[in-house]
Order: structure tokens, then C-alpha cells, then sequence
């Protein structure tokens, strides 16, 4: 009885998520084409027509290439729960291993495996289709499948010993397990924080000390002037791979880092650049970074509890395809861990919009704050050429973007920037 109900629930939520992704997305491709042939009056003296034609065109391939992954997901979602592919994978490792640990490592390693081989031929397509055909792929076959095996190598490294320990707290550690879970994965979380700069990312990347002494002094001056010690200005060459161009600063205590994109350092001018690293610092000096660490720390201690309630609902199991008794002495731990990656994020697509406006809210904090800091005008200029280089289109539907969207549409973050006390005094 509630296994029929909960198998119904969740394919309405999948087509209620399908509908609305595809609504949305036409809505987009119809808008963004609508306004293709004209650039919006404010950018019309910046950005060139064939410019802005050209982030139309991207912005619509993009979109269509999500539709059909979306489409290709929820098959194999489908595949997985509802018509027992889950079960059979299951039953298929339990013959070769008997119950026990080795079986649950073997069945998520086995699912992994499975999902990231389907990944590989979009992934693929993505960027030798279609960023090679805007011209920013700049990656070599090579690299692609170099980083692939890392990926995988690094993945198996740390999510091995990772779910291992959450598997042993579940066995072992009583029904409290799903919050000692929650510890373990919160302090997973902080040390990633500080590996992922230091010892992860140089992985994959080049980083090097910032050797510009001018671009430096300026950088350091602005940095004094608002209060920020960091450990270091470094330049990554995003180039090896993409034309796509970024600033960000990662670690956090003692290890903080700022980090350019040798793309973006091309193409700004130094003012321009310290108006951006203003922004990135805005983040932090507002507490942003802080306050999104906080929230995702809340949410996931509820989404475990939610886990530890579930874990003995036999519905939950037999709803999504799976049976719960089918294996002589094996506890269903591993498989309840896959069941609820796969389906959490069906049942909470609609609350994204939540988090959109939250981080949207903060973009417009940190715009105010590298305004106060430096001038308004380099930052407009910075975004203006930051708009044009990563064919971000000027035009996007309003409800796609609240819906979507991490940061406000350009021309919104330009208008309060022209509106801003320092603006509005040297205009
Ligand atoms: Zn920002």
C-alpha cells in the first residue's frame, strides 16, 4: 500500500520536475532568441552586435544540450529505481561477494562506475561539440581523458575510506548513527576546504605566485585597505583548458588563497581587476562565505535525520524498486545511501529558487561593497567585458534567471552599480 503511494509520489515529482524544466527552458530559448538581433540599449556602445548574437547562440545550445541530458538522467534515474536495475546490480555483486562490507563498497563502486561511464559521452560532446564550436574549448583529447582517470583515481582515494567510516557508523553505532554521520561528514567537508586548494586543485592545475609587482602593490593596497590577510596571489592557467575566464579566493583561517584565472588577467585592466577581487572580497568581508557554510551544515544535518527515519521504512525501499529482504544477511545500508542520492534532489528541484535568491541577495552585497571600496565604473566595465569573453547572454528570460540563477542578469547588477552614492557622485 505505501509502497504503491511512494512509487507514485515520486513519478509525479519527476514529471512535475520535467515539466517545469522544460517550460522553463523554452521560455528561455524563446526570449533569448527574441532579443537576438539587438543589443540592449545599455550595452549597445560596449558589446557588438556579433557578440551578443554569438552568446545568444550559446545560451540556446546550452540550454537544448541540458534538455536532452535532463532527458537521458531521468531515463537511467527511472532504470535504476522503478524498473529494478538497482536490484539486479545488487543481487549480481551479493553472488560474488557474499554479505559484508566488501559487497556494499562493491555496489556503490559498481553504481559510480555505471553513472560515470554514461557521463563520459556528454561530458565529451560538451566540450569538443559544443564549447569547441564557440571557441572556448581549449583542451586537448588527451587532457580530457587524463583528467578523467584522475578524477576517478582521486575519487576512489577519498570517497572509499569516506563511505566506509559512514558505513561502519551505521552498522555500529546505534540510532543515533545518521548524526555522527553528519559530524564526520561536516569535518569531511572543512578539510576539503583546506586540501582542495593546497593539494587537490594543483592536481589538475598550474598555480604560480603572481609576478605583476605593480598589479600586485595595487592588489595588496586594496587588500589593506579593507582589512583581508591572505597567503598568497596566485595565477592558474585556466587557459589549458578553457577560454573561460575567473577570480576566486578558496581556503579559509590561515590558508587563504586568491586565485586568477590567467584567461581573466588578459583580458582586464589592473583597475578592472581589483574592482573584481573587491567583489570576491566583499564575500568574505560580509560573511557570505561563512553564512553558506553555516547553511549547508543545517541543511544536510536534516536531510541525515531525514536518512536515519527512512533507513527502516520498508516502503521506501520496495517504492523505489528495490526489495529490502532479497539478500541473506546482508543489512541494506550501501543501497540506502544510493537510493537516497538518487532521489533527493527529484523531490527537492523545486526549492532551488530558495538558494538562487539567497546567493542573488549576496552578489548585489559584494557589487555594493567593491563600489564602496573602488570605483563603481571599473567594475562595470570588468563585468561588461566579463559578459562579452564568456558569452553570458544580456537578455535572459526573467523567470529562468530567478529560478536559475546565481547571480542577477547583467544588466540588473549594472543599473544598481550606476545607481551607487559613489557613482552617482562622480557622474
Ligand atoms: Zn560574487
Amino acid at each position: 500500500m505505501y509502497t504503491l503511494a511512494f512509487s507514485i509520489l515520486f513519478v509525479s515529482f519527476i514529471v512535475l520536475t520535467l515539466i517545469v524544466r522544460f517550460w522553463l527552458a523554452s521560455r528561455q530559448i524563446r526570449h533569448v532568441l527574441a532579443h537576438r538581433n539587438a543589443v540592449p540599449p545599455e550595452f549597445a556602445e560596449r558589446i557588438p552586435l556579433a557578440a551578443h548574437q554569438k552568446a545568444a547562440d550559446y545560451t540556446v545550445a546550452r540550454t537544448k544540450f541540458g534538455l536532452l541530458a535532463l532527458l537521458v538522467n531521468t531515463v537511467v534515474l527511472i532504470g535504476f529505481t522503478l524498473f529494478g536495475g538497482l536490484q539486479w546490480l545488487s543481487v549480481q555483486i551479493y553472488q560474488f561477494t557474499g554479505p559484508g562490507m566488501v559487497y556494499q563498497l562493491a555496489l556503490l563502486a559498481a553504481f559510480a562506475l555505471i553513472s560515470g561511464v554514461i557521463d563520459v559521452p556528454f561530458d565529451y560532446y560538451k566540450q569538443f561539440k559544443l564549447e569547441q564550436r564557440f571557441g572556448f574549448n581549449k583542451m586537448t583529447r588527451g587532457l580530457f581523458f587524463a583528467d578523467l582517470l584522475k578524477g576517478a583515481a582521486l575519487g576512489t582515494a577519498i570517497g572509499l575510506p569516506l563511505v566506509w567510516v559512514v558505513l561502519t557508523l551505521m552498522d555500529k553505532s546505534g540510532a543515533l548513527w545518521w548524526f555522527y554521520a553528519w559530524l564526520v561528514w561536516s569535518g569531511f567537508q572543512l578539510l576539503m576546504m583546506v586540501l582542495f586548494p593546497t593539494v587537490i586543485a594543483p592536481l589538475f592545475n598550474k598555480f604560480t605566485p603572481l609576478a605583476d609587482q605593480s598589479l600586485k602593490d595595487r592588489i595588496e593596497g586594496l587588500m589593506t585597505r579593507v582589512g583581508f590577510a591572505s597567503k598568497g596571489l596566485f595565477v592558474m592557467d585556466g587557459s589549458r583548458r578553457s577560454a573561460h575566464g575567473n577570480a576566486y579566493f578558496s581556503g579559509f583561517g590561515a590558508h587563504k588563497r586568491i586565485v586568477f584565472f590567467d584567461t581573466l588577467l588578459s583580458r582586464l585592466q589592473p583597475h578592472e581587476i581589483e574592482a573584481v577581487l573587491a567583489h570576491e572580497l566583499g564575500h568574505f568581508k560580509l560573511k557570505h562565505i561563512v553564512k553558506r557554510i553555516v547553511m549547508i551544515f543545517t541543511i544536510s544535518l536534516g536531510f541525515l535525520a531525514l536518512l536515519g527515519y527512512l533507513k527502516n521504512q520498508v516502503w521506501f525501499y520496495t517504492g523505489l524498486g528495490v526489495d529490502p529482504l532479497a539478500l541473506p544477511g546482508q543489512t541494506n545500508d550501501a543501497m540506502m545511501l544510493l537510493l537516497f542520492m538518487l532521489v533527493l534532489p527529484v523531490f527537492t528541484f523545486l526549492f532551488g529558487p530558495l538558494t538562487s535568491i539567497s546567493s542573488r541577495k549576496h552578489e548585489f552585497e559584494a557589487d555594493a561593497f567593491a563600489a564602496q571600496h573602488t570605483d563603481a565604473r571599473d567594475l562595470v566595465s570588468a563585468l561588461v567585458k566579463m559578459y562579452e569573453d564568456n558569452a553570458s547572454t544580456l537578455t535572459p528570460d526573467p523567470l529562468h534567471s530567478a529560478f536559475y540563477d546565481t547571480h542577477p542578469p547583467a544588466s540588473v547588477r549594472i543599473r544598481q552599480l550606476h545607481q551607487h552614492p559613489t557613482m552617482a557622485a562622480a557622474s
